[in-house]
């Protein structure tokens, strides 16, 4: 029989990307999909924190298997800023276009634009809690460029490549991202959970 495992998101095109990655002894559910519609603050100081306010809540919810995911940009130059804030960093409410404005007047006069995307996957159980960590190298580019993706993606050219993620087909960037480098490292988990 199917394991249940519960993702605490709605957002539809992350729960496809998930299941077709799944191994098929696992059912994929969305958190709205149990119930849960709870908009958990995000007041943690690290990714793992996060990532565990949102698998905890909803665990306490529906009782089941359980993961959640928290991702960021860290820039070398800026002390890993904007990091957990990445979706406020030109303040409330959140703005992308002014976001990616203040992260290019903050890096104006640094040399150094080396930059890494980070996801924390938070698996929990009952009585346990996993840990998992996604990430892509690259570096900030001098103006943003391309017009798909979301986020910082117009600014965000990965190592070994001349374009941005925004410049790239979404089955390219979602290929090499730091959401699927951590959810690869959960996957042979759950299928040795699995037994
Ligand atoms: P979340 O935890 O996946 O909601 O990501 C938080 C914030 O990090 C987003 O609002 C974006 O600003 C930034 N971010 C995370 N992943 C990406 C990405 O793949 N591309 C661009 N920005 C991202």
């Amino acid at each position: 029989m199917a394991v249940k495992i519960v993702f605490a998101s709605s957002n539809l095109h992350k729960i496809d990307e998930i299941k077709a990655l799944l191994p098929e002894d696992f059912e994929l559910l969305s958190s709205a999909e149990v119930g849960f519609t709870e908009d958990v603050e995000e007041t943690g100081k690290t990714f793992e924190d996060n990532a565990a306010l949102k698998a905890n809540a909803l665990f306490d919810a529906c009782g089941m298997f359980c993961f959640s995911d928290d991702s960021g940009l860290e820039v070398e130059a800026l002390k890993k800023a904007p990091g957990v804030r990445s979706a406020r960093y030109a303040g409330e409410p959140a703005d992308t276009a002014k976001n990616n404005a203040l992260l290019l007047e903050n890096l104006k006069d640094k040399p150094n634009r080396k930059a890494r995307f980070v996801t924390v996957i938070c698996l929990r159980m009952p009585h346990k809690t996993f840990f998992f960590e996604g990430f892509i190298e690259g570096e900030i580019a001098l103006a943003p460029r391309g017009s798909n993706g979301f986020g910082y993606d117009p600014l965000f050219i990965p190592k070994g490549s001349d374009k941005t993620f925004a410049e790239m087909d979404s089955d390219t960037k979602n290929s090499m991202s730091h959401r699927l480098n951590a959810l690869v490292k959960m996957l042979p988990f759950l299928a040795f959970l699995h037994g």
